[in-house]
């Protein structure tokens, strides 16, 4: 006789986790859909004035809104994961690209907070360009988002004595209670559901984060103080990171 065991506990974990995710995802859907489809019979039945014409479709635009970034997350996190890992060999200049994050987090805080860059000229990393500025993007307009008027965003670059280094983006916002920390990336998970899709989030962002960081050899951390403000930091290993001058060396060499 021939007994055969096997063990279904992670098949079982994996199947717990996507029902889970396409509950979530079916419920992100239609909490906007629901209000959508309010507006359009509200419109259809009801003679309205022009203003409240123009209030209904303010509103109704809010809706589709939030459901095309949220759609749009879903996509990119689907890219992210059926796709390969970047190359180590595709090198790209760091300090243009916190610009550009920059520029994108001054706008949209429109001169409520103080935000900075450290400058991290010469440094280069080894990576996908669209990815690497949409996770720091990420971080930067959850900075602003959680960050309440008047206080102070920094984004930088610290390099590390291994070789590798690390791209952070700290805020003096509201800050995390520990116990959330861990799940954090988590998809959909939210410290406050209502403040965050007042904001336009979709609960995807720092998953999002988290998988382009990954991909990149590399880790998120997360480091807060309630009422003090937050810490996220993009960890990167040595091999994919470099001074410009050392590549113009091996360059000539
Ligand atoms: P969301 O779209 O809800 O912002 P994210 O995945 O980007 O989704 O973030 C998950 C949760 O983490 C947020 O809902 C918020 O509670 C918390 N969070 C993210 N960034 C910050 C920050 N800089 N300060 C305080 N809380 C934050």
């Amino acid at each position: 006789k021939l007994v055969i065991t096997q063990d279904v506990t992670e098949r079982q974990r994996a199947d717990a986790m996507r029902r889970d995710f396409v509950a979530n995802v079916s419920h992100e859907i239609r909490t906007p859909l629901t209000v959508l489809a309010g507006f359009v019979e509200t419109m259809a039945s009801l003679p309205l004035s022009g203003a409240e014409r123009s209030r209904v479709l303010h509103l109704m635009q809010q809706q589709t809104d939030r459901m095309q970034s949220l759609v749009g997350d879903l996509l990119t996190l689907a890219q992210l994961e059926g796709s390969p890992r970047p190359s180590t060999d595709r090198w790209l200049p760091l300090q243009p690209l916190l610009e550009r994050v920059l520029v994108d987090a001054v706008s949209l805080s429109a001169g409520r907070h103080q935000i900075t860059l450290e400058a991290s000229a010469g440094i280069e990393l080894a990576g996908l360009e669209p990815e690497l500025l949409s996770a720091v993007a990420n971080l930067a307009t959850n900075a602003v988002r959680y960050t309440p008027d008047g206080g102070f965003i920094k984004i930088g670059w610290l390099a590390r004595p291994d070789g590798g280094g690390e791209v952070f983006v700290q805020d003096t916002g509201i800050g995390i209670p520990r116990e959330h920390l861990p799940r954090l990336a988590e998809r959909f998970y939210r410290v406050d559901g209502s403040r965050s899709r007042d904001t336009g989030g979709t609960g995807l962002g720092l998953s999002i984060v988290k998988h382009v960081v990954q991909r990149h050899g590399g880790s998120l951390e997360i480091e807060s103080q309630p009422g003090q403000g937050s810490r996220f930091r993009l960890l990167l290993p040595a091999g994919r990171v470099r001074l410009a001058e050392e590549a113009a060396v091996n360059a000539t060499a």
